[in-house]
């Protein structure tokens, strides 16, 4: 018997995935051994490592521009590797500071002792909404978004414009092909594959490589993302069963639709629970929606 899970992550697994990684559990591909076991350095490894991060781009529709990264450290690590690549000694992190993680990615950049400008905030109604403006600062190196708020709720409907020479960053953790995108938007989107792509272990990082011109020099080795390129996320021992997994989570999403299978089977859930919280007159969701008396407004 197979449970409900309602945890943000590590969260529920296709069962079709988890068979198939049983099945596979003692000889992988009859090689007498599990991808639990066998080398990174492997041929059979590095096509599992090929595999997730070509299908992985293709599900967001980006091409040659973009690389894909199977880092560890977690979301977390990001909130400081991030500020700590890509922004320059003149130049200050733009945050939109939607609550919880991005409060914690705020609290990193003040550990490294970056500029900081907040371009916006929901602080002042607890944050049960995004903001619908904001204003970037002079010099801004980048904007960090946090395109779903795991723990306050709130999601952004948009993928928002910044000037061109601005990158847009984004902590996409909790609704990572969860629907379609602009991905192309972005200049780098990252999470913890936990909560929407695989186990956990590994952290996926798309990446512009164009933002690469933008990168602080002296990183040292494991918190430069060029290490991670040029080694194809195997300058150390990666999260290989984590990554194997991720890849047939991937697979599993075009078996089903791709993104826009996933938009759809994704509302019909989040259906079950919150049309009965939204016409309940008991209960009440914490998010500010458009049916209530709210200044700003969370949908777009
Ligand atoms: C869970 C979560 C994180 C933290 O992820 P780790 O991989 O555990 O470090 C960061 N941001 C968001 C939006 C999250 O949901």
């Amino acid at each position: 018997m197979r449970v409900h899970n309602f945890s943000a992550g590590p969260a529920v697994l296709p069962e079709e995935v988890l068979k198939e990684a049983q099945e596979e559990l003692l000889s992988y591909q009859g090689k007498g051994l599990s991808v639990l076991e066998m080398s990174h350095r492997s041929t059979e490894f590095k096509q599992i490592m090929e595999d997730a991060r070509s299908r992985m781009l293709k599900l967001m529709g980006l091409g040659d521009d973009y690389t894909a990264l199977f880092l560890q450290g977690g979301a977390s690590m990001q909130f400081y590797m991030i500020p700590l690549n890509f922004c320059a000694e003149d130049k200050k992190v733009n945050i939109i500071d939607t609550g919880a993680w991005s409060t914690k990615a705020i609290k990193e950049v003040k550990k490294l002792d970056k500029k900081l400008h907040i371009a916006a905030t929901s602080e002042d109604k607890d944050f049960t909404y995004i903001p619908k403006e904001w204003t970037l600062s002079d010099n801004p190196a980048y904007l960090h978004i946090t395109t779903n708020n795991t723990i306050r709720g709130t999601e952004w409907k948009i993928d928002p414009d910044v000037p061109q020479d601005v990158p847009l960053i984004a902590d996409m953790s909790s609704n990572f092909l969860s629907k379609p995108l602009e991905f192309a938007k972005y200049d780098l989107i990252y999470g913890g594959a936990q909560k929407n792509i695989g186990p956990a272990g590994a952290t996926f990082v798309v990446l512009k490589k164009s933002l690469l011109e933008k990168q602080n020099p002296g990183m040292v080795t494991m918190m430069d993302y060029n290490t991670h390129i040029k080694k194809d996320s195997a300058f150390n021992t990666p999260p290989c069963f984590s990554i194997y997994i991720i890849g047939k989570v991937l697979e599993w999403i075009e078996d089903n639709g791709g993104l826009v299978g996933m938009k759809k089977r994704n509302e019909e859930k989040a259906g079950y629970i919150y049309n009965i919280l939204d016409n309940s007159d008991f209960y009440r969701g914490t998010v500010c929606s458009d049916n209530e008396n709210c200044e700003k407004r969370c949908e777009f």
